[in-house]
């Protein structure tokens, strides 16, 4: 099966995205399983758990103390699909201290270890460097403009900790990996293979389930930003030669946001669904990148969110091949998805991204698998 490049794919962006729909769902439509570059056999859910070699890694999740139930409802879900064979430890984060309400809710769900971490001032809030005047005057223009959360402090905030400052929180540095969840998301998967070492022993450094465009008006300045950034000293090294450029340029689907973006197509990996090597962030490469994003104030200025930040970084610094579609793992939060045709999937549609049809022109996987991606044939 051979997928075009949609560079060369001819007509009007509504063209475009009938024939990116179309390749979409032939792809999802074909019969998977686990993944092929890999003996998932060797990393099966170990007879003993008391005796299991883990990964370096953990389950994250930001939440506040009121999103205990919905938490919870992600955790029965993770755990039926993947941990209560593994056991890896949780850490929960908030910006305030955990309640014991809260504590006592998630431990219902899961038997496996909890840690619960108040994040470190210095880490979350809005740095003092910003002018707080200009924020709130931005917080109404992008408002105004229909940005989503752009008036929540708390939100911006959420975004700039999650975008460059959590993998430095002290009690993770220990580890390696993280799998991000959020509140009240599905797991439609039973997954009989640890996610964790698929990545270790593939050298990969970070995994996602959904590609979608963004809020254009959200981050008008963050590739132009990144190209000053790149141009300065001698930034460019950092670029990984077999970087997703073209998934980060394409203008076809959507060609209003990659205008409105300086050029960035807008397209990132939704993070509420991330498997990845803290290592990658903490890198010189990223790290940098990072305090100049953070040096113009713009998670404030304008609303830069932390997907398409993680999106751009991995695009340009990391080597393509080293970022995996866990294609295997049916994924929802609202209102989007992704659902394999697989026989270890349950109660989702196969193919199914939305259940809205205004929100189809959102998914951005075609630009991903017709050149960001290996042959999907030889993954799955
Ligand atoms: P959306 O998915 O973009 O609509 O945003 P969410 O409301 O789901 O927020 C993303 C994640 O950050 C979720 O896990 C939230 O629980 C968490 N989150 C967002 N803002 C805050 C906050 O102010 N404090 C804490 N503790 N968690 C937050
Ligand atoms: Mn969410």
């Amino acid at each position: 099966m051979t997928f075009t490049n949609p560079f060369n794919k001819q007509g009007d962006p509504e063209r475009i995205l009938e024939l990116n729909r179309e390749s979409y769902q032939k792809l999802m439509n074909i019969e998977i399983n686990e993944p092929k570059d890999y003996d998932i056999n060797s990393i099966r859910p170990p007879e003993d758990i008391s005796k299991y070699v883990h990964a370096n890694a953990t389950i994250l999740a930001l939440v506040r103390n009121s999103e205990a139930r919905q938490i919870a409802s992600t955790i029965r879900q993770f755990e039926a699909s993947f941990n209560s064979k593994f056991m890896y430890p949780y850490t929960f984060i908030n910006d305030s201290p955990f309640s014991e309400r809260f504590k006592a809710k998630v431990k219902e769900v899961s038997n496996a270890p909890m840690n619960f971490i108040t994040i470190p001032r210095d880490l979350w809030a809005r740095p003092s460097s910003i002018d707080a005047k200009k924020a709130e005057e931005a917080m109404k223009i992008l408002t105004e403009k229909s940005v989503a959360y752009a008036n929540k402090l708390s939100y911006h905030n959420m975004c700039r900790f999650y975008s460059g400052t959590f993998y430095n929180i002290p009690e993770l540095l220990k580890f390696k990996y993280y799998w991000r969840i959020e509140p009240q998301v599905k797991f439609f998967t039973d997954i009989k293979y640890d996610v964790f070492k698929y990545l270790e022993g593939t050298q990969k450094v970070y995994g996602f389930t959904l590609s979608l465009y963004d809020i254009e008006d959200s981050v008008t300045t963050l590739w132009p930003e990144t190209i000053k950034f790149l141009n300065s000293d001698d930034n460019y090294k950092y670029i990984n030669p077999n970087g997703a450029f073209q998934w980060l340029l394409e203008n076809q689907q959507n060609p209003k946001k990659a205008e409105i973006a300086g050029g960035y197509s807008t397209c990132h990996f939704w993070s509420n669904f991330e498997i990845g090597d803290m290592d990658f962030f903490r890198g010189e490469a990223y790290t940098n990148w990072f305090k100049h994003l953070d040096s113009t104030g713009k998670f404030y200025y304008e609303r830069w969110g932390d997907a398409p930040v993680h999106s751009i970084g991995l695009g340009l610094f990391a080597d393509k091949s080293k970022i995996h579609w866990f294609r295997d793992i049916g994924y929802e939060h609202d209102p989007y998805l992704n659902c394999p045709n697989s026989k270890n999937v349950a109660r989702c549609k196969t193919g199914l991204f939305s259940r809205w049809d205004h929100l189809q022109d959102q998914n951005c996987m075609a630009s991903w698998v017709d050149y960001s991606m290996a042959d999907p044939a030889k993954i799955y």
